[in-house]
């Protein structure tokens, strides 16, 4: 059996290297490669993804995993990894290819059409195309199979084991303390100015700055690098290799400064993936979710805490000028400021969770059938009008904004949300642990934090899933308690209510 396994993972390192290299293209095409490259990088993309797919879908394959399920008392992270190449496996044979090969040419008109719609701020454009993607999906639960919602199906492609039943209740919870402190702060006396923020930063200070904090935060410069994009993302090939992106935006402080911060986070979770999981399929983060408990714990609950800033601000005031005469406490709200706004990659930390749950609310319902795609519009303003008290002009800053429908990304959003829950839930577990949590971060000292993540969460990679992994780590199932008393305690202070 152990020859087998060295064999199986010698087979499973091939489908990693093609990825890698894949990951390798993508990054280089959307950090440095010449426009005119396009076409050609298009090629070599998908030739690579037709070699990793045949070596995922092959007889081979389905002999290493009909072997290795059979054996009992595999240690957990053989079973994890025969799971993983299991479920892979199965979820391509179910689908019929010529389904399959029709839904990827429909996303890819999909996109241009969705690119078309947002430039013209006109749903009709988009929305015969979001039909179909709408149906393919509904297709494609058939094939696989639900239980109790066919949205459960989409969303385990993400987030393995969340369900619709488990979200509703969390989600609901979270939602109505998140309206209700919303409504308490639009009463509230405390008004913030943040105009210091929208001064002139050039993009050397910015950077400079950002490397400083990343330093700081544990983020392994020999391992990995900074460059500019578009959209800021974080990429790896291997652990040693774990690479961010960021994009400055010459009168935004805040811009570049905490998607730095977050691109750190998923970075630094991948860093300190074990070793010995690579050539398992295993060498990864375990969910969408749990990535942006780690980016977004880094970002939000430490990236904006008064503890963090009492360590940089004095930093930030020797090297920006334009800070000059910002007390300590105007610099703290300006960066925890709530403004209901219609842009989710704009929103603030507080009603950043509304955007990602009207997603959820209008995605459950449309796979499931109970609203048409033409009502959308109507729906989503709606919804914005309830819950953030703010309605589009347009479609473009509505239900056009995020690219992710375009792409047939059904189950993506709620992750970004769950993120936080799992983000403040394990911060309840570090303060249990860490009697000297805040004035290791006041001090500047985040190793421990590092440390404690790394012996925790990431080491472990996906040998868990998340639902196994929060409950080994926290003692508790999912749950949005610890992330409202958080927000509480925060806007309470900040807002003085
Ligand atoms: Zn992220």
């Amino acid at each position: 059996m152990e020859t087998r396994l060295e064999e199986f993972k010698e087979y499973l390192r091939k489908i990693e290297y093609l990825n890698a290299a894949s990951g390798l293209l993508y990054w280089d095409m959307r950090v440095g490669m010449p426009k005119k490259g396009i076409p050609y990088r298009g090629k070599m993309l998908s030739y690579l993804s037709g070699e990793a797919y045949k070596l995922q879908t092959s007889d081979t394959m389905k002999e290493y995993i009909e072997y290795f399920v059979a054996l009992e008392g595999l240690d957990d992270v053989t079973k994890a990894m025969v799971e993983r190449a299991k479920k892979n496996y199965d979820q391509t044979k179910k689908i019929p290819e010529e389904r399959y090969i029709a839904y990827v040419e429909l996303t890819s008109n999909a996109e241009a059409a969705w690119e078309e719609a947002k430039g013209k701020s006109d749903f009709e454009i988009f929305k015969p195309f979001l039909e179909k993607l709408v149906s393919f999906n509904q297709e494609f639960v058939e094939y696989l199979g639900y239980e109790k919602n066919k949205y459960d199906t989409l969303l385990d492609n993400y987030e393995p084991g969340i369900t619709v039943e488990r979200l509703d209740v969390v989600f609901g919870e979270l939602r109505d303390a998140i309206v209700s402190l919303l409504n308490k702060i639009e009463n509230s006396k405390v008004k913030i100015d943040d105009n210091f923020f929208k001064k002139s930063f050039t993009e050397k200070e910015q950077e400079e700055f950002s490397l400083f904090i990343l330093e700081k935060m544990g983020y392994d410069f020999e391992a990995g690098r900074m460059d500019v994009s578009t959209h800021p993302f974080t990429i790896n090939f291997g652990n040693k290799d774990v690479r961010i992106t960021t994009h400055y935006l010459e009168n935004e402080f805040r811009s570049a400064l905490f998607s730095c911060i977050h691109e750190g986070g998923h970075a630094i979770y991948e860093q300190n993936i074990a070793d010995d999981l690579d050539g398992t399929m295993l060498g990864g983060g375990t969910s969408m979710g749990v990535h942006e408990s780690q980016s977004r714990y880094y970002e939000n609950i430490l990236g904006r805490s008064r503890e963090f800033w009492t360590y940089f601000y004095p930093e930030a005031v020797k090297r920006f000028p334009q800070f000059e005469g910002v007390s300590f406490d105007e610099f703290y709200k300006a960066i925890n400021i709530v403004e209901p706004s219609l842009i989710r990659t704009e929103s603030d930390e507080l009603t950043y969770s509304l955007h990602v749950i009207i997603r959820y609310e209008i995605e459950k319902e449309l796979i499931n059938g109970k609203i048409k795609v033409e009502d959308l519009p109507q729906i989503w303003n709606a919804k914005y009008k309830e819950y953030l008290g703010v309605e589009p002009k347009n479609d473009a800053e509505g239900v056009l904004q995020d690219m992710h429908w375009s792409g047939g990304s059904f189950g993506y959003f709620p992750s970004y949300a769950l993120g936080n829950l799992y983000g403040a839930q394990f911060l309840g577990k570090m303060l249990k642990e860490m009697p000297d949590y805040n004035k290791n971060i006041a001090e500047g000292n985040l190793d421990e934090i590092r440390l404690w993540l790394k012996e925790n969460i990431h080491k472990y990679g996906s040998v868990y899933k998340p639902a196994e992994l929060i409950k080994k780590v926290t003692g508790e199932e999912l749950t949005a308690k610890y992330f409202i008393e958080y927000l509480n305690n925060k806007y309470n202070k900040v807002y003085e209510l």
